[in-house]
């Protein structure tokens, strides 16, 4: 007869107040036989604050394939295990994909222990619609992949939510602001449930300003919450768009825009804009 399957808990953990980790959360880490975490020392100071003695293992995007071998291993063996990551709820923007998927295609139990998470923080308490929004991680890093990154998300009318450094937070607006349009409110929620915590609301471009010139702004993690396109496409638009698609299967974005202008009509520029925002451009043009 088959042994007993140990269970996967999945574990959320405080982004930066150790009171939002859970009783059942506690409990999990305590009574497991093995907790596999993302920054053992991270998590180490989490445990070492609750009293928890249950052993650590590495689990981090340089091992995930093999690491994910070995718990399973462990999992078919009966031993209950907890995946954390430094902060927040393990899979969002962390690692721990592929152990959980590999752990569910084996059939073992993988049981979620809810918790923080700072896309749905930030998302509770900025002022946007929430009734859809579209979560999509860290932007690239270089400008030019970015805007690449922002253009089909023009179109889309669910509050965006994105991840960023404080560091790299000013190009992103920048960017945001050159695709996406200067019409649109966006908040920076800054330092969630921690000392300093700051939400800053307005468009893009003020919010690049205001954080250009006060540079504590710029310090720690954050979010950054985009309103979705209110204005639906026009007939005029959706027309411009398929004859500018049906050019650009076969020119180079540049030509298709000029020969499309000439068709409809409207203006070159916009056309273009229209085309980066379709995603027609990015292969043919090297963009921008
Ligand atoms: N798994 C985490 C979660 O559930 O939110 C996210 C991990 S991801 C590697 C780290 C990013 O999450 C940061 O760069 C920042 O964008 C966001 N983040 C994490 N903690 C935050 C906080 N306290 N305030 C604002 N943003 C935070």
């Amino acid at each position: 007869m088959e042994g007993k399957r140990g269970i996967l808990y999945v574990v959320a953990t405080p982004i930066g107040n150790l009171g939002d980790l859970t009783e059942r959360a506690r409990k999990v880490l305590t009574d497991v036989d093995l907790i596999a975490a993302e920054d053992t020392r991270e998590t180490r100071h989490l445990l070492a604050h609750c009293g928890i003695n249950t052993r650590l293992i590495a689990y981090h995007d340089h091992n995930e394939s093999k690491a994910a071998a070995r718990l399973i291993e462990s999992l078919e063996s009966g031993l209950n295990l907890a995946l954390v990551s430094d902060a927040g709820t393990p899979l969002i923007s962390d690692p721990g994909y592929e152990l959980v998927a590999t752990a569910r295609a084996r059939g073992l139990a993988v049981v979620p222990i809810p918790g923080a998470n700072a896309a749905i923080c930030a998302l509770c308490a900025a002022g946007l619609p929430s009734d859809r929004f579209l979560f999509l991680g860290f932007p690239p890093r270089t400008s030019a992949q970015r805007r690449a990154w922002f253009a089909p998300l023009a179109r889309e009318q669910a509050t965006l939510i994105l991840y960023e450094s404080g560091r790299r937070a000013i190009e992103t607006l920048t960017d945001l602001a050159a695709i996406l349009g200067q019409d649109r409110r966006v908040v920076v929620a800054r330092e969630l449930t921690k000392r300093f915590e700051t939400f800053l609301s307005g468009s893009a471009d003020a919010l690049a300003q205001r954080m250009a010139t006060d540079a504590e702004q710029q310090l720690g993690e954050l979010v950054i919450l985009v309103e979705g396109n209110r204005s639906p496409q026009t007939a005029d638009e959706a027309e411009q768009g398929r004859v500018l698609r049906v050019l650009a299967a076969e020119l180079p974005l540049r030509q298709a825009a000029g020969l499309a202008a000439q068709l409809t009509g409207a203006r070159k520029n916009d056309l273009y804009r229209l085309g980066l925002e379709l995603g027609l451009g990015a292969k043919r043009s090297g963009l921008l």
